[in-house]
């Protein structure tokens, strides 16, 4: 019987809470699939912080890259923001990322049917969608140097190489190839140098996949598209900071933050967390929404394990009970027959996944 290592960052805030929810769901699936996991848990963020000193131990790093996947909660709160740059937690999950060489994120964006009403657009507008942002997690402005900040001035640097776009790109119009074969790269080609070379590069791989349309978009122009006309888009492919603003954007189409997971690859081993952060403002209330980190769990199974079936399982039970009328408080006001605790909704998931044939 197979015996996946997963390597469990629960990290700081609500990530605890929503990470043992996601692990109860593993271990409802192992009891009816055949295969179990076994579980190590790492220390990252603000908790490795104030536990070791360092937001990313290297017992981390090397834990994770012992591992068959990475499930991650989340990282983050204002008792460390006045700490330096390096020791932030923020800095241990960018860290984490480069050291696992996990350059291509994707953010899927779904919109359940019982949650239509959740969005604060229209039926009309979200009905249907179904996108996913292909965001380059490695380069760009959040690594490039130098960067400077004094009293006077500060700056930072925006940087690609032609192997850094040409991979994230190829990962793009190889995910357009298995859903609508359409990529929109989104840049800002009329202002800077490094998206006209960005552009440039995703020309040139675009010829490697002469079934898929490629479209260029300003990313101030797919901000205003992204809530006007979702539904154009299939693949958004596009950098660090303008994937990392448009994903949350894109999320609220779904209603709730709460909702959407991600999948991060490229090296040897994936990473797997919710796209939100550890929100401090409900952390430890047990109201959180799990869903966004079960369904990272999912995308572990799928990206990661190759089991397909098993991520299926996770999948129809969440929406088995959002059918059934079973809310966390962020969605409480949409079709709720029960609002539930974050520890609640976890095991009503867990129970269908259980009860799957
Ligand atoms: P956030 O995503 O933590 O929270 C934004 C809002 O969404 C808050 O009102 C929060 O209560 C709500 N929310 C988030 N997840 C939810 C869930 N599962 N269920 C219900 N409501 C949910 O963003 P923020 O407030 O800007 O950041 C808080 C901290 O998280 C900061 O320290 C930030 O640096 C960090 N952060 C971490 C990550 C990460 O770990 N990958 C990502 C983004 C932000």
């Amino acid at each position: 019987m197979a015996k996946y290592k997963i390597a469990v960052i629960k990290g700081d805030g609500i990530g605890p809470e929503i990470v043992d929810e996601a692990i109860k769901v593993l271990d409802a699936l192992a009891s009816v699939c055949d295969f179990d996991f076994s579980y190590k848990e790492l220390l990252m963020g603000g908790n490795a912080y104030d536990i070791t000193g360092d937001p990313l131990p290297q017992e981390t790093i090397d834990g994770c890259l012992e591992a068959d996947a990475v499930l991650f909660g989340s990282i983050g709160g204002e008792q460390w923001d006045t700490l330096p740059r390096d020791k932030r937690p923020e800095s241990g999950l960018l860290r984490l990322r480069a050291a696992l060489d996990l350059y291509a994120n994707y953010r899927p964006v779904k919109v359940y049917d019982e949650l239509i009403d959740a969005s604060t657009l229209k039926r009309e507008v979200i009905e249907g969608v179904d996108l996913l942002v292909m965001r380059e997690l490695t380069g760009g402005i959040y690594f490039g140097q130098p960067r400077e900040r004094t009293e006077e001035k500060a700056f930072n640097t925006m940087v690609y190489t032609k192997d850094e776009v040409k991979r994230i790109a190829k990962e793009a119009f190889e995910s357009a190839m298995r859903r609508d074969k359409r990529v929109c790269s989104v840049d800002k080609a009329n202002v800077l140098e490094v998206s006209q070379f960005w552009r440039n590069i995703v020309e040139e791989v675009a010829q490697e996949y002469p079934e898929v349309t490629l479209t260029h978009m300003y990313v101030d122009n797919a901000a205003m598209q992204l809530v006007r006309n979702p539904k154009q888009f299939d693949v958004i492919l596009t950098s660090n900071i303008f994937g990392d603003i448009l994903s949350d954007e894109a999320s609220m189409l779904s209603g709730s933050i709460g909702l959407l997971p991600s999948a991060s690859v490229g090296g040897k081993v994936g990473l797997y967390e919710p796209i939100h952060g550890s929100a401090p403002d409900i952390a430890g209330q047990g109201i959180a929404n799990p869903i966004a980190t079960i369904s990272s769990a999912s995308m572990m199974l799928r990206f990661a394990l190759g089991e397909e079936k098993a991520a299926d399982k996770i999948d129809q039970a969440i929406e088995q009970v959002l059918r059934e009328g079973y809310r966390s408080k962020d969605i409480a006001d949409f079709g709720a027959k029960e609002v539930c605790s974050t520890t609640e909704l976890g095991s009503y998931i867990a129970e269908y996944v259980s009860k799957s044939s």
